[in-house]
Formats: C-alpha cells, structure tokens, sequence
C-alpha cells in the first residue's frame, strides 16, 4: 500500500483515490512576476517525483498546474484595496513592460526551467486571469451563503463564519488574533478575515469588471476557482510547500468548501522548505539562485535534481556548493553506470555460469521505499548498492550481455519514478560521427585546436553539432 503523509490529518495515510486508477492532483504553481528560484523549483520537483510515482504505481494522473499572472498582493492579508501593490504590478513598473507581457516572458522561463529538470508536464496549466468569472461565481455563493461580505466594492471572507477554519494549520482563531500582525484594511470585520476582490484604483494596469467594483480578484480565490473548473469540486491530491499551508491553502479550503458543502482536497502535500547554507534564500541576503545561476557554474540540471531526490521531501534541503558537487559525482556514477549497461548490453558478453543478481530483491526495496511517503533517499541508496554489485561483476568479468540488458529494463523502470534523464554522449551516433567525435577528443587533448575546430564543421557538415560541456563532448543531431 502506498502511504503519504497528509498535512490535514497530521499522518501518513494509506493512498486511496476517489476514482479507481485515477488521480486529481492540483498544484500551486508560479506567481509569474520573476524568475523562479530553486527553492520553488524543489517544490515542482517534490510534486512531479509523486506524480512519477502515482503513475508508476499504475494511476493515470491529471495534474493542473496554475499560473498566477495576476496579484498577489505582496502582503497577502492586508488586503489594501488601493495600495497597488501587486506583485505583478510592481514588476511591469520594474521592468516597464505591461503586466501582460512581464507573465508571458516569465511564464516561458518557468516552462523552459522545468524542461530542463525533466519534471513532467501537467494535463494544463490554467492562467489565472483566464478564469475571472469563475472566480466571481464562487465568491456570490459565499455571499449568497452568508461566508462573505461586501464593503466599498471590497469583498472579504468572513473566517469566523466558516467553523473549519484552522483545520489544515491547525490553527485556532483565538491565537490568531493574540500577537499576530495582520493588519487593518478599514472595510474588514477581522483582520484575519481575507480579501476575495478588492475595488481597484482608477490606475490599476490589471482590472476586470464585477458585480461589486471593477476591481481584481484576491490570491487565494484563484486556486479554489481554478482546480474545480479542471478537477472538479474534491480533489484526492493538492500540492505545494509548507509556507502555503497557512494563509494561502488554509483559505482556499475555507473559500471552497463554504461554497460547495463539499471536502475540497482529500490529502494536503507539503514539502518543506529549501535553505541555502543553512538560511532563507534572500535576494538581500546574496543567497539567492536561479536554475540558470548553476547551471553556469558548469552544474547539469540533473544534478539539482538529485540534490533534491537524495533528502526527504518533508526534511528540508540544506543547498549548498558542497551538497551539489556531492550530488554531480552520484549524478556521474548512475550515468556512467547506464552508459556502461547500455555498451555492454550491446556487445555479446557470454554467460559465465555465475548466478545472477536478484533483481526482485532490488526491485521490492525500491518500491518499500518509495511506497512509505516517497522515501527518495533510500530509495536511492537500492541504486547505489545495485551499482556497487555490478561493478564488482564487471570487474571481475562475470556480467553478460543477457544481464546486462535485464538490469537496463530495471533501471528503465524505476527511473521512471526517479526521472534522470541523461545527454546521449556518443550512443546513439552514426559511426562517422562517433569516430570524428573521438578524433576531435584526442585533438583537444593534444591541445590542437584547430583541428578540434575543422573537425567540430565535418561533423556540423553531418548534421550533428558538438558541444563541450564539463563532462566531455556532446553531439546531436542538429534540428531542422
Ligand atoms: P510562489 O511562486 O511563491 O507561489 O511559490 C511557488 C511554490 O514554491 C510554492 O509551492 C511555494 O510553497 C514553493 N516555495 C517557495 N519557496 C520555497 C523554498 N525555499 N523551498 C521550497 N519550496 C518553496
Ligand atoms: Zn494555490
């Protein structure tokens, strides 16, 4: 049985889903105001390795993954209807581009960084300001239901009215309202409550048309309306990281269900936060990384993401240069390992009568493993101990190709959960490719470089462009 740990309950729990086979998982997913940094890139990885996973198990998924191209307000509850101080707002004054165009660069970006960490694409990414009138629909039923209430072209959620309120954070609202710092926007009833739609200033660049004001919706509204438009009114599985769980997914819970009578999500996933050397990353503090800062730092985007698999989704990840290089060597080690499985494979290694590996074994530790709350790192230690056998054998000759073929199809499998996706170096190259690739080694080796250069242009002459990379030479096939 599958277990995951679930937020709401405060335990693992044995995954069921709603629907035989099938899987409804929401996730939170870009405010696209500025480059993501890896921190939420961990928390995408956190959400695909347990999508990889449901999959693996044999579920079909259909995950959505909104993007936020309007808001949030930079401090979410003080709900300052005319401070103006989205996010997005303040990045198209930064950047002097329409907030329009300030999403869809930063939306690219967000797709091209989770291309280059092989995370899986979800079934739809939904824009926010794409489902305004859904947002205005659930926001009249609370009205209508007496959970919310409108003040100057203002509409707040009213907590105190919807009983569950605190269920996922655990959070009571007698606490709330000792030493917390929320504070007064003066058409609110409760400082806790929370804004639905705020009335906009005559020159706010985002603002759409509604019963109360013409005005723009609150952050949290955008989810609830966003995962029931493509997931319905229960999802089995809602996504994101521990500073969600309270205010933003606390209300998306109290906006939904108060409006539907239903339970909104099944199991709450959260991961815990990344840390760079031990603190918050901060762009003050110099702290901060993009996917691109390390990967100019001659890192491979397969390295964070085994940065990321080698802890515990609910332990946090401490980012620092040492874990990273520590990473790349074990992202190295499995390469060569495929590599090495995928030549010998090919060759006609005879069997040495050696009794072989029992891969059911590996098999069964792998999924113990990541079937007890996707318990990546020892998950990944079965890969390493596999590796460790197989290289005793082929030191010692003792590994057919026949073998060798068998632990490839293992890898295969289980990879897929763990999604390393590997450069093709030399595999997979026409003959007279591969030989002038090996030809251009030994000139750069030599120093020669010029003829490394004539040789790069024969090979481009093919159809294959070389590049270097820290690990030695890559071609592909250069595409038309
Ligand atoms: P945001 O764009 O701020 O909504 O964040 C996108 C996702 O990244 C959310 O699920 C956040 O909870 C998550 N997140 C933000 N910072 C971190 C961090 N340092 N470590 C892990 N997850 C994070
Ligand atoms: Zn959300």
């Amino acid at each position: 049985m599958f277990k995951l740990y679930n937020t709401l309950s405060g335990k693992k729990e044995g995954f069921k889903s709603l629907e035989t086979g099938k899987v409804k998982m929401y996730t939170c997913g870009p405010t696209v105001y500025d480059y993501a940094h890896i921190g939420n890139l961990a928390a995408y990885l956190y959400a695909d390795t347990l999508r990889r996973t449901l999959e693996y198990l044999g579920y079909e998924v259909r995950h959505i993954v909104n993007i936020t191209d309007v808001g949030h307000l930079t401090d979410d509850d003080i709900g300052q209807a005319d401070s103006g101080d989205e996010k997005m707002i303040k990045a198209a004054k930064r950047e002097n581009k329409t907030p329009w165009e300030i999403a869809e660069f930063y939306t690219e970006k967000f797709f091209s960084d989770i291309e280059k960490l092989n995370i899986r694409k979800a079934s739809y990414y939904p824009r926010a300001t794409a489902h305004i009138p859904q947002m205005i629909k659930i926001i009249e039923k609370l009205i209508e239901k007496g959970l919310a209430y409108e003040k100057n072209g203002n509409v707040f959620f009213d907590v105190e009215k919807f009983s569950d309120y605190g269920k996922l954070s655990k959070k009571k609202l007698t606490d709330l309202k000792i030493g917390n710092r929320l504070e007064e926007h003066p058409d609110k009833k409760n400082p806790f409550d929370f804004a639905l739609w705020l009335k906009a200033p005559k020159n706010h660049l985002m603002q759409w048309d509604s019963p109360w004001s013409k005005g723009y919706p609150g952050w949290h509204i955008e989810c609830s309306a966003m995962s029931m438009e493509y997931l319905g009114q229960t999802l089995d599985i809602h996504t994101g990281g521990e500073d969600h769980i309270f205010p933003h997914h606390e209300n998306e819970i109290a906006q939904s269900e108060g409006a539907t009578g239903k339970t909104f999500s099944h199991f709450w996933f959260h991961n815990r936060f990344l840390l760079v050397d031990g603190a918050k990353m901060s762009k003050s503090k110099g702290n901060f990384y993009r996917l691109d800062d390390i990967l100019a730092m001659g890192f491979d985007p397969m390295d964070f993401r085994l940065l990321v698999l080698s802890g515990h989704y609910r332990s946090g990840l401490n980012f620092t240069q040492n874990s990273l290089k520590q990473a790349q060597t074990n992202r190295k080690k499995i390469e060569r390992f495929v590599s090495e499985l995928k030549k010998i494979a090919s060759q006609s290694v005879k069997s040495t009568n050696e009794e072989f590996l029992n891969l059911n074994e590996y098999q069964t530790r792998f999924d113990q493993a990541i079937k007890d709350d996707l318990n990546t790192p020892l998950a990944l230690s079965v890969v390493y101990e596999l590796i460790l056998q197989i290289n005793k054998k082929i030191i010692n000759k003792k590994f057919t190709s026949t073998e060798a073929e068998k632990v490839l199809n293992f890898w295969n499998k289980i990879n897929k959960v763990l999604g390393l996706k590997f450069e093709e170096k030399t595999a997979n190259l026409p003959e007279t490719v591969k030989k002038l690739v090996a030809e251009r080694e030994s000139a750069r080796k030599n120093k020669n470089f010029s003829l490394a250069d004539q040789l790069r242009d024969k090979i481009k002459n093919l159809g294959y462009q070389v590049e270097d990379t820290t690990d030695g030479q890559v071609a592909r096939k250069i595409k038309k």
